[in-house]
């Protein structure tokens, strides 16, 4: 039997593609090039965080509207978002719950410093979802991000452990946390990661990292005896995606266990598994759950979770004359407005109902993109989990972290990803990745997987 080579992307045509859509994109966005030459004046890029800079094409898009899984650019041009704030706001834009609480909360106050009724009930929302593994997550602290959630986490587990290391996985993202920013080298040491800004001390000093599903190397990593946390995405999401073999997880439970180190799942991104991401639909038990961006429909918000034993023992540990001013805060923390939309977000947009329509469209546009890899022939790879989904240049489904960043290639992903934007399709700008709402259509996902049949046949001469 003889098998046809995969096709290879000629990179001379992948070029002329850019260049092609470049132009495409440049003709059809006159006032959103009117709206970032103004923003050039006083800010660096012409945007308002330097990240922006990295959506393809020239400039950067400039919405005008957003509204459940659509937005209207600068140019009147309406476009389905599978980006949807890269998570922040999964729950659609504007979901009318969220937008009526907000409204209602806008007029009695933004924020005080003092509780209002609402954090209770988001706190008991997060417990039931959360709350439900041997060890019982159930006792809730608020932050405006997911960033501030883990560093709080960090500095609680060193607190109580009394040990001055985290582990983390190969090519991880939680945000900007110091210890995060940290990959191996060729020889197995810990080197900050590529593009790491003003590191405060050489990252080997404070992080242990280890590849996604390798028991041993965690398991060697523990065995110093110098780790208070194991911080983790359940699956990593943020180098593609990657899914945990079968056992890894429960491996992670047992080592940090044995050890006394703590079990930190980060659910920021795979809240997309499900109404209490994956540790609800997969039975994890971990000591510490972090979740943020869209738990507040768009609105700042995140929040972390300790089991009720290791909330008693911090409890504790501080001085309430030093609680103010140990690291652990934020003024605007637990804000009345966040507090109410988040309320409203959790109970009346993200519900189990909202996942299953989500999960379906997920599947769908899993389907598109196969199809168009089925049709070129293409040795590409499409991944999902729940409502995510992801297509990645390695011909199969990574193991680890390094696996995934050795298939990236930044150039093809531009070109995708700018073709998908002139057709109409907005997909996130780190990665490949598609991400449903619950006001997403069929339609939205149909967008998609025609403009990627197009742009694959495209890569190939067709
Ligand atoms: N955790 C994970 C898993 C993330 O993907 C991110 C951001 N992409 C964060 C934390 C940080 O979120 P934020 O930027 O909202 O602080």
């Amino acid at each position: 039997m003889t098998t046809t080579p995969a096709p290879a992307v000629d990179r001379d045509l992948l070029a002329r593609l850019h260049a092609a859509e470049t132009q495409r994109f440049v003709d059809a966005h006159p006032a959103c090039a009117r709206l970032a030459e103004a923003g050039r004046a006083h800010m660096p890029y012409g945007v308002p965080m330097s990240w922006m800079a990295k959506w393809p094409g020239p400039f950067a898009v400039h919405v005008q509207e957003a509204s459940g899984a659509r937005f209207t650019c600068a140019d009147g041009i309406e476009h389905a978002d599978l980006c949807l704030g890269d998570t922040g706001a999964m729950s659609g834009h504007a979901p009318a719950a969220t937008v009526a609480a907000v409204t209602a909360q806008a007029s009695r106050g933004l924020t005080s410093m003092l509780p209002t009724a609402d954090a209770a009930v988001v706190a008991a929302e997060l417990s039931s979802r959360f709350g439900a593994g041997p060890s019982r997550v159930d006792r809730w602290q608020f932050t405006l991000t997911a960033t501030d959630a883990n560093r709080h986490v960090l500095r609680y587990a060193r607190h109580l452990t009394g040990r001055p290391r985290v582990v983390v996985m190969d090519f991880c993202y939680h945000g900007s946390v110091d210890e995060a920013f940290a990959t191996l080298d060729t020889h197995g040491g810990v080197v900050p990661r590529r593009g790491t800004i003003g590191a405060p001390v050489p990252p080997d000093l404070t992080t242990r990292v280890v590849p996604f599903n390798d028991v041993d190397a965690l398991r060697a990593a523990l065995a110093h005896g110098d780790v208070a946390a194991v911080l983790l995405e359940p699956a990593l999401t943020n180098i593609g995606i990657v899914l945990p073999e079968p056992g890894y997880l429960d491996a992670v439970r047992a080592l940090t266990r044995e050890h006394g180190t703590w079990m930190v799942v980060d659910e920021t991104h795979t809240l997309c598994a499900g109404p209490g991401g994956c540790t609800d639909a997969w039975g994890l038990d971990p000591d510490v759950v972090v979740v943020g961006k869209t738990i507040g429909g768009g609105v700042p918000c995140a929040a972390f979770g300790l089991t009720l034993e290791l909330a008693d023992a911090v409890q504790r540990s501080i001085e309430l004359e030093d609680i103010d001013v140990g690291g652990v805060g934020g003024t605007l923390a637990g804000n009345a407005l966040s507090m109410a939309a988040t309320r409203a977000t959790l109970t009346e947009v993200l519900t189990p109902a909202a996942f299953a329509h989500m999960e379906d469209l997920a599947v769908r546009w899993t389907g598109g993109v196969q199809d168009a890899l089925d049709a070129t022939g293409l040795p590409w790879h499409v991944t999902r989990l729940g409502a995510r989904a992801e297509y990645a240049f390695g011909g199969r489904a990574p193991r680890d972290g390094a696996e995934a960043a050795a298939a990236d290639d930044f150039a093809l992903q531009q070109y995708l990803h700018l073709q998908a934007l002139t057709h109409g399709v907005l997909l996130t700008p780190f990665h490949n990745m598609a991400l449903m709402s619950p006001a997403t259509t069929q339609a939205d996902v149909d967008r998609h997987s025609e403009a990627f049949a197009q742009a694959t046949a495209a890569l190939l001469g067709r």
